[in-house]
């Protein structure tokens, strides 16, 4: 189960209902790759996919206290996946250690010839495991640290996991990204933009619900649209269908790209100082459902996780203990330079030996999940 067209923070907009956190039903598993997150969590299986376009693998994997990874943009195929921002989507692999999601992203990463952005990549990430951080630089980013709405527990989990890698030998240092604040603004222009032109081919003739009975092809595409989008999914087709008229397509999207490209050039310069990034995964813990209602206010649950798909960089959410209020998981974020994946990998395995690997959430730990 996932939020429909990808489009989410909770699963609350699939079309089939939303999924509940193993850890506590009354709350939310993240999204928009929530049912994958859940299923690894509450122990259905070991690995699962999901797609990240602005934090829907890593979010989950931080309300689920699992490990989750959004791969450098390229270093996956998307090959049979149903697009939502062909310049920012990329899939990765779930898992409870972060071996295992080190032996899925050696099976699926690569080139593939029926996704032309997927490259050439060299990457053992099994024999990335094996190797240790005594050296490498992790860089701290003041804006994140700062941010507005990171809630104390997080924070405190976020400092914890950084002094643990400084105890494992690594260096921490501070880094800056000047321009991260804009992110959500440019991704909500970026996203539905490319939402509403990838969309456009659910026509109900080749793709998409199909409400027949009508005279012209006009009526049967107007229905069929009206019927077979739920509201999130609409919201965007029609923000990214204003977005792209004339005379607001200037306003909006030429900026927006040119704050990806001030993003961008930030994560360029950060990397100058350190080999992978600390951060938190998501501001708080799982929510409650029906806890966010407004949009706006769910959009702002991926201000950590988005800039890095601006940017096309790799990104996973490890599971670093409990909030000391909430009680429920909480995720640290680790980000890599593109194509060097493999660092985050070694500082993960540094991580999991001072935490364990992710346990079975404990309502489903007595290996009778799924009955
Ligand atoms: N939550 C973000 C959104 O709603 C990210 C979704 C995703 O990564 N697929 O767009």
């Amino acid at each position: 189960n996932m939020d429909e067209f990808a489009f989410g923070s909770s699963t609350e907009s699939s079309a089939f209902g939303p999924t509940h956190n193993p850890w506590d039903l009354d709350r939310v598993p993240g999204g928009s790759s929530g049912g994958s997150a859940a299923a690894v969590a509450a122990g259905l299986t070991c690995v699962a996919l999901g797609s990240d376009t602005g934090g829907s693998i890593r979010q989950p994997a931080s309300f689920c206290g699992i490990v989750g990874v959004k791969p450098t943009y390229g270093m996956v195929s998307r090959y049979g996946v149903v697009a939502f921002g062909s310049s920012l989507d990329q899939v990765g692999p779930f898992a409870r250690s972060v071996e295992d999601a080190a032996a899925v992203m050696d099976a699926i990463c690569g080139h593939d010839e029926l996704d032309c952005t997927s490259q050439q990549v060299k990457a053992d990430f099994r024999a990335a495991c094996k190797q240790d951080v005594a050296g490498m630089r992790v860089g701290i980013v003041k804006e994140f640290m700062e941010a507005d709405g990171l809630t104390e527990e997080v924070r405190e989990r976020t400092l914890e996991a950084a002094a643990k890698l400084e105890a494992a030998g690594a260096e921490l240092v501070e880094v800056e990204l000047p321009h991260v604040d804009a992110a959500i603004s440019a991704y909500y222009v970026l996203g539905p933009c490319e939402a509403f032109s990838n969309l456009a081919r659910f026509d109900s003739v080749r793709y998409g619900l199909c409400d027949e009975g009508h005279k012209d092809l006009g009526g049967q595409y107007e229905s069929s649209r009206a019927k077979g989008f739920g509201p999130e999914a609409k919201r965007r087709i029609m923000l990214g269908s204003y977005l792209l008229s004339s005379g607001v397509y200037e306003k909006y999207y030429y900026p927006a790209q040119q704050v990806r490209t001030l993003i961008t050039q930030d994560y360029t310069s950060a990397y100058q100082k350190c080999d992978v990034i600390l951060a938190p995964a998501s501001p708080r813990t799982a929510f409650k459902f029906g806890e966010i209602s407004d949009p706006a206010t769910m959009y702002l649950s991926d201000v950590f996780t988005i800039s890095l798909n601006i940017a096309g960089n790799g990104g996973m959410s490890m599971p670093c203990g409990l909030g000391r209020e909430t009680g429920l998981p909480i995720g640290v974020q680790l980000m890599s330079p593109q194509f060097k994946d493999e660092n985050m990998f070694r500082v993960a395995m540094a991580l999991e030996k001072e935490y364990g690997t992710a346990p079975v959430a404990p309502e489903f730990s007595d290996g009778k999940a799924g009955e």
